[in-house]
């Protein structure tokens, strides 16, 4: 039944027109890896490599995060990619309020048909729409354990911050690290 509602979600990801970004996009991005695993991780939105193969994170981006998801344990296969705009912002640009509101019931509904029980947020947008609370800066809130109904949410910088600011790197593995202690003690 699970798989079944998530299929549907799929198919109803790739018609939807709920905002202006259906009409530049080449494919809505849903998100790759196992949808099973504990923990997801949330991003902003997909950039011109991600919406050419459909799929997140691919790139400098992607590489980078690839390798630190594996430098903490972390197999990319065995965790959940996705962000909180499906389709691509036109010119890189950032998604904005509306868009993301758009895109939310499709993030939400992913979360609730597999119920994940951690989310490492990768940015500030993805940290907007996750966090019941307001913030001025990522500073604030990263490093910190916040709730989105019952799963936990760890607030980080997103690889394309850390690509522009590699002393962000170090932060990026200790809120890695800080959710598989979390993983660690729930065991
Ligand atoms: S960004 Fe989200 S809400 Fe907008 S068209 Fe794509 S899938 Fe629909």
């Amino acid at each position: 039944m699970t798989q079944q509602l998530w299929d549907q979600l799929i198919e109803f990801s790739e018609r939807c027109r709920a905002c202006d970004l259906n009409k530049s996009r080449t494919h809505v991005v849903f998100g790759n890896g196992d949808p099973r695993s504990r923990i997801w991780l949330v991003g902003e939105a997909p950039g011109s490599n991600e919406d050419e193969q459909g799929l997140p994170f691919v790139g400098q981006a992607g590489n980078l995060l690839d390798k630190l998801l594996e430098r903490n344990g972390f197999k990319r296969t065995s965790v959940f990619v996705t962000n909180v705009v499906k389709c691509r912002p036109p010119n890189n640009a950032e998604p904005t309020d509306d868009q993301k509101m758009a895109c939310l019931p499709l993030l939400a509904a992913q979360l609730a048909v597999w119920k994940p029980k951690y989310i490492l947020a990768l940015g500030r947008h993805a940290a907007s729409v996750l966090l019941a609370r307001p913030f001025k800066s990522l500073k604030e809130i990263r490093g910190q354990v916040f709730e989105y109904g019952d799963t936990r949410v760890v607030v980080t910088y997103h690889p394309a911050a850390v690509l522009r600011n590699p002393r962000l790197e170090d932060i990026v593995e200790h809120d890695i690290q800080m959710i598989s202690r979390l993983m660690a003690g729930e065991k």
